[in-house]
């Protein structure tokens, strides 16, 4: 399971189930009320509500580039464990 409040765009997650191509991989295209993920075996692009994909994402596979902080603090407001890791990128 995984924090989904941190998701970023082109970040790579590892799904619970595997997607009927046979892939268990899915990039974030799309963050908003509901998150854009695309199959990257065969292309399919999902949407998936916040709660059904922190329920079914089992792992990062790898991350997206961070936002600027000052976006990502817009966007997603102060996260409760800001400073753990993320010091160094500013
Ligand atoms: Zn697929």
């Amino acid at each position: 399971m995984i924090d989904t409040l941190d998701l970023r765009m082109g970040d790579v997650i590892r799904m619970a189930r595997k997607h009927p191509c046979g892939g268990d991989q899915w990039e974030v295209t799309r963050i908003g009320a509901d998150i854009g993920l695309r199959c990257t075996t065969c292309d399919r692009r999902v949407l998936m509500e916040r709660v059904t994909l922190r329920k079914r994402a089992k792992e990062y596979v790898s991350r997206g580039a961070p936002l600027d902080p000052e976006i990502e603090r817009a966007l997603f407001g102060d996260p409760p464990d800001a400073g753990e890791g993320r010091e160094g990128l500013r």
